[in-house]
C-alpha cells in the first residue's frame, strides 16, 4: 500500500486533444479516492496515466515515493479493474484469479492459498471450478476483483467497474467494494460518472470538468460547500436548484430578488457581510437544495425567506415526492415527504429557512455577477 500523488499532471493526446490539465491530487495511504465527472472530462485518462497505460505529457506521478513516469505498467505494482471484466473465457475462476501470480511463477501452493483467501473474501469459494460464461455479471465482476486482490498491489485502480451491472446488483457490489477496500486498506482510485457511487464510496471525491479538477473534498463537504456552480449542479440528485437573482438592500440587511419575489437572507448568510457587500445591486445565483425547501404551512409565517409558486408537476418516487414548480424561467424542484404530497395546481411556498441555507450565502456572492 502506498500514497499515490499526481503533481501538475497533464495529458495531450498525439492528435492534439488536451484531456487533462495541471491535475494535482495526493491520495493518502489506504484512502479511497473517487474521480467523478461527466463523460469526456478526462477521468479515465488520469487513471490510465497512474496505471502506466497512457504516457504522461506533463507533471509527475508518484506511487509510494517512487516517480513512475518512466516505469512500465507491469512494474508499477498497481492492479486495474475495468468495466469489461477482461476474464479469460477458457480458464476456470481459480485460474483467472491466479493468472497474474502464475505469470510471476509463484509456487503453486502459494497461488492456491492466495486464491482461496480471495475467493473467501469475495464469496466465490463455491464457484472456483466454473468457467466465466457460467457466472452471473456480479460474480464475474468479483472474479475481476479477485485477480486484483491476489496481487496485493500498492494500489487498486478501478475504471467504472460496476457500469455493466443492473441497478440492483450495482448497489450490492458497491457496498461490497466499500467493504473489501476497508478490510484490505488498499489505496484506491475509482473512476465513475455516477455521483451517487462517488458520494457513497469515496473517503474523498475529486470532481473534474473538461480536464480540470474542480474540487476535492469528503462527500458531505462537497455537498454542503460546493466550490463553484459546476460542482453545485453536478453533486446531488435531484440537482440543486439554481436561480438567477439580484442582491438588493444594504450590507446590514441584504435581500435577494428572485422571480419578482424578495427573499430575506437567513442568519448564516449574514455572517459573511464583507463577501456580500461586493455583490450588492448585482446579479447572483441562488442555490437551494430541493430538501431545503419546506412546506409553507410548517414554517413561521413571519419569515421573509419565502418563494411562492404553484406546483406544476408532482412526481411520487416512493419514499419521496418531488414537486416541480416554476419561478420565472427556472424550474424548481422540492423534495417533499409523503404526507405533504399535493396535486399539481395548488400553491407551494418554498422556504430558505432550512439547515443548509448557508448554501445561499456561500454560493450566491461567488457566482455570476
Ligand atoms: P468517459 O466517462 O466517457 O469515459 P472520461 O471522463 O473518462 O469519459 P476520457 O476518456 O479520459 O474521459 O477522455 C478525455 C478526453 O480525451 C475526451 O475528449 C476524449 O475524447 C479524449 N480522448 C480519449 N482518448 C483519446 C485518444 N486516444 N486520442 C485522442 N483523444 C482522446
Amino acid at each position: 500500500m502506498a500514497e499515490v500523488a499526481l503533481t501538475g499532471v497533464g495529458k495531450v493526446y498525439p492528435d492534439g486533444t488536451r484531456a487533462v490539465t495541471d491535475l494535482n491530487l495526493a491520495i493518502a495511504d489506504g484512502e479511497f479516492l473517487v474521480l467523478v465527472g461527466p463523460s469526456g472530462c478526462g477521468k479515465t485518462t488520469a487513471l490510465r496515466m497512474v496505471a502506466g497505460l497512457e504516457e504522461i505529457s506533463e507533471g509527475e506521478v508518484t506511487i509510494g515515493n517512487r516517480v513512475v513516469n518512466r516505469i512500465p505498467s507491469r512494474d508499477r505494482d498497481v492492479a486495474m479493474v475495468f468495466q469489461s471484466y477482461a476474464l479469460y473465457p477458457h480458464l476456470s475462476v481459480r485460474d483467472n484469479i491466479g493468472f497474474g501470480l502464475s505469470l510471476r511463477k509463484l509456487p503453486k501452493a502459494e497461488i492456491r492459498a492466495k486464491v482461496d483467501q480471495a475467493a473467501e473474501i469475495l464469496g466465490l469459494t463455491d464457484h472456483l471450478n466454473r468457467k466465466p460464461r457460467n457466472l452471473s455479471g456480479g460474480q464475474r465482476q468479483r472474479v475481476a476483483m479477485g485477480r486484483a486482490i491476489v496481487r496485493e498491489p500498492q494500489a487498486f485502480l478501478m475504471d467504472e467497474p460496476l457500469s455493466n451491472l443492473d441497478a440492483k446488483l450495482r448497489v450490492q457490489m458497491r457496498a461490497e467494494i466499500a467493504r473489501i477496500q476497508r478490510d484490505l486498506g488498499v489505496t484506491t482510485i475509482y473512476v465513475t460518472h455516477d455521483q451517487t457511487e462517488a458520494m457513497t464510496l469515496g473517503d474523498r471525491v475529486a470532481v473534474m470538468k473538461k480536464g480540470e479538477l474542480q474540487q476535492v473534498a469528503p462527500p458531505q463537504e462537497l455537498y454542503d460547500r460546493p466550490a463553484n456552480l459546476f460542482v453545485a449542479g453536478f453533486i446531488g440528485s435531484p440537482a440543486m436548484n439554481l436561480l438567477q437573482g439580484t442582491l438588493t438592500g444594504d450590507a446590514a440587511n441584504p435581500r435577494i430578488e428572485v422571480g419578482g419575489q424578495t427573499l430575506t437572507l437567513p442568519g448564516e448568510v449574514l455572517a459573511d457581510r464583507e463577501g456580500l457587500r461586493a455583490y450588492l445591486g448585482k446579479s447572483v445565483v441562488v442555490g437551494i437544495r430541493p430538501e431545503d425547501m419546506e412546506d409553507a404551512e410548517l414554517i413561521d409565517a413571519a419569515d421573509g425567506a419565502r418563494l411562492t409558486s404553484t406546483a406544476e408537476l408532482v412526481e411520487a418516487m416512493g419514499s419521496d415526492v418531488l414537486v416541480h414548480f416554476a419561478v420565472e424561467a427556472a424550474q424548481v424542484v422540492t423534495e417533499d415527504t409523503k404526507e405533504l404530497a399535493r396535486d399539481a395546481g395548488t400553491d407551494v411556498l418554498g422556504s430558505l429557512d432550512a439547515p443548509r441555507t448557508d448554501m445561499v450565502a456561500r454560493f450566491s456572492p461567488r457566482t455570476r455577477v
